[in-house]
């Protein structure tokens, strides 16, 4: 009983030893590497090596990150310049939006990415220490039964030394019957080594994590910034009373384009719709059932169809859908079967779909932060199509939502209920 406690003190001692003279025997460590290759499952010079080069990839990595973040003000001094033609100013930062959130997709993907990386790293490390563990246990083993098995004479001086220095007397002796473990320390070293290395590049991608993550959030307020910016910027320009007769020509021309616009895509199907009658196909049908409503969630209807004072011109004009507040990046369903004829960008409408239902009858999705369709797309009732923004001429984040029957707008109230 009593000598199989010395026997594990005396362990504790040697272990100790060994990894503090590893330093001393092995200061370059890299050199020493390449005989660390041992069974399968330990790390080879190259893995370790592999290790290295990808840490010294990630902080390159990191630097680069810090790279592609958007200038704001440089941003808004350039807008501030084109502010007196409206539709420009509209058009220019519609398009520093989509860039903007081009890149927090690009940065969100990135995330991912590094999470799966991480996780990855993870499962390396757990491996390593267990890798560590098993080597130091095998190791012990081997110590002990080395020591129970023969020269006990030398336990004895072993477990009589009065002081650490007495015992390091005997380092000597240890060190030559380690030499028969080299192999075996060799890849405990290697392992040790290979398990700092998952952990310093988990930790290093921990950081990269982070620094990405808040660059989404920069570029997010970034975005929300500049949405904000436009939102007061077109109500100024058009409750500026000196301003007033140039904003409602301007907005009756705008108005009057995106008429010709849509008129120019219905023309077209309608030339489709022919050639497909003559050549018997079958041409899309409207069976006339009801409409999905076309939001996940809206908050009110804060404009309707109809003639109406304009909310911010203040004269009497034509509203040619319904307009529903909603948050932005909300989904917008096609509101009936169709095929997309459009899924473009338009000064005053912005990033509009639109989708002929076949018979004359089609729906427009105006102002969308997104566009999940393109020209030509068949969807089905209740399909994700864009999602809610306020790009083009808007002030707020909304859908605005038209139905046309025969090349004239009409009620969307018709189609669909709340
Ligand atoms: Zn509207």
């Amino acid at each position: 009983m009593e000598k199989r406690k010395n026997v594990a003190a005396l362990r504790r001692m040697v272990c100790g030893l060994l990894v503090g003279s590893a330093v001393l025997l092995a200061p370059g460590g890299a050199g020493q590497q390449a005989h660390a290759t041992g069974s399968k499952t330990t790390p080879t010079a190259e893995s370790i090596k592999e290790k290295e080069n990808q840490i010294s990839q990630i902080k390159e990595e990191k630097e680069s990150l810090k790279d592609g973040l958007s200038d704001l003000q440089e941003i808004k001094k350039n807008l501030e310049q084109q502010k007196d033609d409206l539709k420009n100013y509209v058009k220019e930062l519609d398009g520093n939006l989509e860039e903007i959130e081009a890149k927090i997709a690009d940065l969100k993907e990135q995330i991912s990415a590094k999470e799966a990386e991480i996780q990855q790293t993870q499962a390396e490390l757990e491996a390593a220490r267990k890798r560590e563990e098993e080597q130091l246990e095998a190791m012990s083993i081997h110590i002990r039964l080395t020591y129970e098995s023969g020269e006990p004479n030398m336990v004895d001086l072993l477990l009589q030394s009065k002081s650490f220095g007495d015992f390091l007397n005997t380092v000597d002796y240890v060190e030559k019957m380690v030499a028969s473990d080299n192999r075996m320390w060799q890849e405990y070293r290697a392992a040790k080594e290979y398990v700092q290395l998952c952990k310093e590049k988990m930790e290093l991608e921990k950081e990269i994590l982070d620094e990405t993550k808040e660059n989404v959030e920069i570029e997010q307020k970034n975005l929300e910034e500049l949405i904000e910016q436009k939102n007061r910027d077109i109500i100024s320009y058009e409750t500026d009373i000196n301003n007033k007769e140039n904003a409602i020509r301007e907005y009756e021309a705008e108005i009057k384009a995106q008429e010709d616009e849509i008129r120019y895509l219905e023309a077209i199907v309608a030339e489709e719709r022919r050639q497909m009658i003559a050549n018997n196909q079958s041409a899309l049908v409207y069976d006339g059932g009801a409409f999905k409503f076309p939001l996940a969630s809206y908050t009110r209807v804060s404009d309707d169809y109809g003639m109406r004072i304009h909310p911010t011109l203040g004269v009497e004009q034509f509203h040619n859908g319904v307009d529903f507040a909603s948050a932005t990046g909300t989904a917008i369903y096609a509101a009936y079967d169709g095929k997309v004829v459009a899924a473009a960008y338009n000064a005053s409408m912005g990033n509009y779909v639109m989708i002929d239902h076949g018979d004359g009858l089609s729906t427009i999705y105006m102002h969308a932060s997104a566009l999940y369709v393109s020209k030509g797309d068949v969807v089905a009732k209740g399909d994700t199509i864009a999602a809610v923004g306020s790009t083009g001429r808007s002030t707020g984040s909304h859908l605005h939502f038209s139905v046309r029957l025969n090349g004239s707008y009409v009620s969307p109230w018709g189609y669909l209920s709340l």
